[in-house]
């Protein structure tokens, strides 16, 4: 790690750390090299998972911050560490191994700088994809959202609508039904409930249609009603999505970290992947999606261990 007095400058190309995504993972791991004399780089695409949301709700202190903000103050805090450098708007395409370390090519739209790093700590979230029912992404973030503990509460007790085709879907409709006593099931054609599990859907007072869906109806965002192909609709208030969830690691070059089934990447459960000076923590790490304040968590957790990793001594702080 370097001499604290070291500034950054628009020519530095050399760093201890790599940080790829500035969400709140990579944000937190950031916040705490710098306290730990790291010179550390975050490249951001600015590309948030929540960006389709106004509100982030379940951060301690910061309950119902839009997500933008969350940043803006997470970058606002780094910036009184002078050896922690963000770019924002600003993307990995390349990170490939470099001697013990890694080199990357960085820029805006295309290739602009390559830097070097002794460590590399994968923060780079998820993309997902939702269902291809149609308007539905106009209502996304507003009345229809994906993560049950982030906005079931200001949904609580009113009509709501599952969209999904996804086979876990009658579990995540159990869950949902903590919420409310109104929900109905769309599986958009999908064959993804079983006879068995709709029968305990219906009672426990849930229902199942299972018509592909022909348009998501409503007002500024706020859903209203769901209308199938069969001329049939239903009305709601809101609901929840069920997206698929695809990895953001095509950037890796010559490098082959483990993942799990789903695309995530393996680690020790401190951050470590199995190879050696290459971290991951947030979305990107299994188990996959997850929340806001566990995902800084992570990135907190995982810069420790960079730190120790890095001078050789065990992590029990
Ligand atoms: C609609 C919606 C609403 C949500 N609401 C909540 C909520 O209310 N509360 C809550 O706790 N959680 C919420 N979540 C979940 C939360 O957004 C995620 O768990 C959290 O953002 C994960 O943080 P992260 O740092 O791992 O990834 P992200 O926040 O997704 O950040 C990853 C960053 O890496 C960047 N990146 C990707 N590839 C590259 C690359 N090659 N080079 C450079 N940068 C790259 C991306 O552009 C992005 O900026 C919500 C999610 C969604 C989809």
């Amino acid at each position: 790690m370097t001499a604290p007095a070291t500034r950054l400058t628009e020519e530095h190309t050399e760093y201890d750390v790599l940080v790829v995504g500035g969400g709140p993972a990579g944000l937190s791991a950031a916040l705490n090299l710098g306290r730990s004399l790291a010179r550390v780089l975050v490249v951001d695409a600015d590309r948030p998972r929540n960006a389709a949301t106004l509100r982030s709700h379940g951060f301690l202190t910061r309950d119902g911050i839009p997500p933008q903000e969350l940043r803006r103050l997470a970058r606002e805090e780094l910036a009184a560490y002078p050896d922690v450098e963000v770019r924002s708007r600003t993307r990995v395409f390349a990170l490939r191994r470099q001697g013990d370390g890694f080199a990357a090519d960085i820029g805006r739209r295309e290739t602009e700088a390559t830097v070097s790093a002794r460590a590399v700590l994968l923060a780079s979230g998820l993309r997902e994809s939702l269902p291809a029912v149609p308007n539905l992404r106009g209502f996304y973030g507003m009345s229809l959202f994906s993560c049950a503990a982030c906005d079931a509460w200001e949904l609580q007790g009113r009509r709501l609508a599952l969209i999904g085709e996804t086979p876990d879907i009658a579990d995540r409709a159990r869950l949902i039904g903590r919420w409310t006593e109104s929900l109905t099931v769309f599986t958009h054609g999908a064959d993804v409930v079983t006879a068995s599990e709709e029968e305990e859907l219906a009672a426990a007072g849930i229902a199942v249609r299972r018509q592909p869906i022909l348009e998501l109806r409503g007002d500024r965002g706020r859903l209203e009603e769901i209308g199938l192909v069969d001329g049939t609709a239903v009305s709601v208030d809101g609901g929840f999505v069920r997206p698929e969830w695809e990895s953001t690691l095509s950037f890796l070059d010559g490098i082959a970290p483990s993942l799990d089934d789903s695309g995530h990447l393996l680690t020790d459960g401190s951050g470590r992947t199995d190879v050696p000076g290459l971290y991951a923590a947030g979305d990107a790490a299994a188990p996959g999606p997850q929340q806001l304040i566990v995902a800084a968590g992570a990135g907190a957790r995982a810069a420790a261990v960079i730190v120790h990793d890095s001078i050789g001594v065990a992590t029990a702080h």
